[in-house]
């Protein structure tokens, strides 16, 4: 049952399941008979956190663990976060409504850059001072995971350790030291060090970071035996990582509420914008007995009707047809339809369109990025413009009626003759549909062009790159519009304010920790919101901290610069980067990891070559 202040506040709040628990799927134990709790928190609201797969998949892994116990927390929205206030609630996690402070490790997923004051806002609410050194070891342990620990330096002086690359084997061996720790009564000095010797385990307080004049970092330096370089932990073989079964439920719609089966994991295609592309390196898959058996279980477990076959790319599994022909033997019995979110346009086949329309028919979604084939070069979709026509012209003569297309302004070397490249794309599929004798009757086609502007991110070839300025993007959002003629075509596009705040936490570095705070206090949370983002009060805020935005957003990182991120390895060398850079450049395009190897270095986490080449396939 609900203690008083909380049933008051839950009658005060609009959807209050997003704050009671109790969906099926999820963990209760005993908390007496438990030796380590762990909070997942994830810094957004319940509907977005819930969609997100990473979680289920260590909430299984840590609960399958007798004597540990996962529970979840999300941020609360606005209404709730005041009733918590008021009603001096602190967070809580949704299984046992304990506080933050009752656990012994309180863990945050950092997906985005938006969220990290979101997660100044839940460690607030929880009664948890910011930062790291103000914690002893009567504190829970904050730590963090997930993509922007590639450079969290932002936020390096709130977490007392972050973890680079896949969790599955590496926070159960975190849980286990901090278990043996809390045995022997280790104080936190030494608990950290022992958790710096596990692979992928970054402790931020042990670098020591110093700066030049001009701003730039002069050196990282290690202390108390930490590594000079920590390098990320990686699944080596996926077909022996489990995979979960046993999703949550959630009783109020989720943004992806459905089951989500993982085929592959990384991506071979090196799209040199893509920051995901190269952190999961190397493209590792699981057979398709594994993901037809696990697509059964999680169907069975949740009663879900929809499977997700979830990737970076899903298409470029090598055995996705077998897939798709088991799955298809009980999904439509079971009523159960398949979606299949990251295809490409390029290897998106008849017979593909076949299988998955067999079960249901909905709009074609594609990411050319540009519109021209010169800047499709230089970031390296190696699609052309052939394979876009025929894969509509296909989608088309099959009845689809709907294209929607992901696109990028703001790329290194753009014009605005790539930007216009935007709308001729976009027409000329219009055009193709209604060259088509056997389209639909009566009905007509509806192309949608959703762009994105380009935030140069660590760890990619483009890392270096300055991002366009607010007021070159404006105008060429403005170009686009105009360059768009027809009624069929419809454009979304995203709010330069927020790219450019993105762009800055991307390349930041630890001077940024005093400014978050301010602008946190100041009311800057929830920033991807776009009703909670207040982009006046956080520029106010740098002025205030005399910080210059344009010396992380806009400058152009020299190739031999240290960066916040230098001593962070995600796999990828240096030198490759630097090379993929220059091919960019001269609108060079490298070949996917499936069909050549051009030496990146992640091959090293396996301890072999990524792929075994056939001779055809190599140029
Ligand atoms: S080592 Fe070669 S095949 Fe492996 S990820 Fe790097 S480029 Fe691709």
């Amino acid at each position: 049952m609900f203690d008083p202040a909380l049933r008051e506040a839950l009658a005060n709040v609009q959807k209050p399941g997003r704050y009671t628990g109790g969906e099926p799927g999820c963990v209760y134990k005993d908390k007496e008979k438990v030796d380590l709790r762990f909070a997942f928190c994830f810094p957004d609201t319940y509907e977005v956190g819930m969609s997100f797969l990473g979680e289920k998949i260590l909430y299984e892994i840590l609960n399958q663990k007798e004597n540990w116990w996962c529970e979840r927390v999300f941020m609360p929205w606005l209404d709730m976060k005041a009733e918590m206030e008021r009603l001096h609630i602190p967070l809580y996690a949704l299984e046992s409504k304990d506080p933050l402070t009752a656990f012994d490790i309180v863990g945050f997923t950092l997906q985005y850059e938006l969220s990290y004051t979101t997660i100044l806002a839940m460690l607030d609410l929880g009664g948890i001072p910011f930062y790291a050194k103000e914690r002893d070891e009567t504190w829970p342990l904050i730590v963090a995971g997930g993509p922007c620990v590639c450079n969290a330096e932002p936020l390096a002086d709130f977490f007392d350790m972050m973890m680079l690359g896949e969790g599955e084997e590496q926070l159960p061996q975190v849980c286990a030291v901090v278990e043996q720790a809390k045995k022997e009564g280790v104080d936190k000095q030494e608990l950290l060090r022992r958790l710096s010797r596990i692979p992928g385990c970054y402790v931020p307080s042990f670098y020591e970071v110093s700066y030049q004049p001009d701003g730039r970092i002069q050196a990282i330096t290690p202390r108390e035996g930490a590594p000079a370089v920590v390098h990320k932990a990686i699944i080596k073989d996926m077909n022996r990582q489990a995979l979960p079964t046993h999703f949550i439920v959630p009783m109020i719609g989720a943004i992806h509420d459905r089951a989500q089966v993982e085929v592959l994991r990384g991506c071979v295609r090196g799209c040199r914008f893509c920051q995901a592309g190269f952190l999961y390196r190397p493209m590792r898959e699981r057979g398709a007995e594994m993901l037809d058996k696990a697509a059964q279980d999680l169907c069975a477990n949740t009663g879900y009707e929809e499977v997700s076959l979830h990737s970076l790319s899903t298409s470029d599994h090598s055995q996705l047809e077998q897939v798709l022909d088991r799955m298809n033997e009980w999904m439509p019995k079971e009523h159960v339809s398949i979606s299949l979110p990251s295809l490409r346009i390029d290897n998106f086949s008849e017979s593909l369109i076949e299988k998955t329309t067999k079960i249901r028919k909905s709009g074609l979604t594609f990411a050319p990025e540009a519109g021209t084939q010169r800047l499709r070069d230089v970031i390296n979709k190696n699609i052309t413009w052939e394979e876009i026509e025929k894969t509509c012209s296909m989608a088309f003569r099959d009845g689809y009626t709907s294209v929607k297309l992901y696109f990028m302004m703001g790329l290194p070397t753009e014009t605005m003759e790539d930007i216009e490249g935007i709308a001729e794309t976009a027409q000329k599929i219009v055009d193709l549909y209604y060259a088509n004798p056997d389209k639909p009757k009566g009905k007509s086609v509806q192309v949608t062009i959703s762009v994105a502007c380009f935030v140069p991110k660590p760890h990619t070839p483009f890392q270096f790159v300055p991002q366009d300025t607010e007021e070159s993007l404006k105008e060429k959002q403005q170009h686009l519009l105009h360059s768009v003629r027809s009624r069929k075509i419809r454009v979304n596009y995203h709010d330069s304010s927020t790219s450019f705040l993105e762009a800055v936490f991307a390349k930041g570095d630890r001077r940024l920790a005093p400014v978050m705070v301010a602008a946190y206090r100041k009311g800057c949370y929830l920033d991807s919101w776009s009703d909670c983002f207040h982009y006046d009060r956080w520029m106010e805020t740098f002025r205030e901290f005399g910080i210059d935005t344009a010396f992380y957003a806009n400058r152009f990182i020299g190739l031999d610069e240290i960066t916040p991120w230098s001593h962070l390895d995600y796999g990828v060398s240096h030198e490759f980067l630097v090379r993929e850079y220059k091919k960019a450049l001269e609108a060079k395009t490298t070949q996917p990891c499936n069909r050549q190897c051009s030496g990146c270095g992640a091959n090293l986490l396996l301890g072999g070559p990524c792929f075994e080449y056939s001779k055809d396939l190599v140029q």
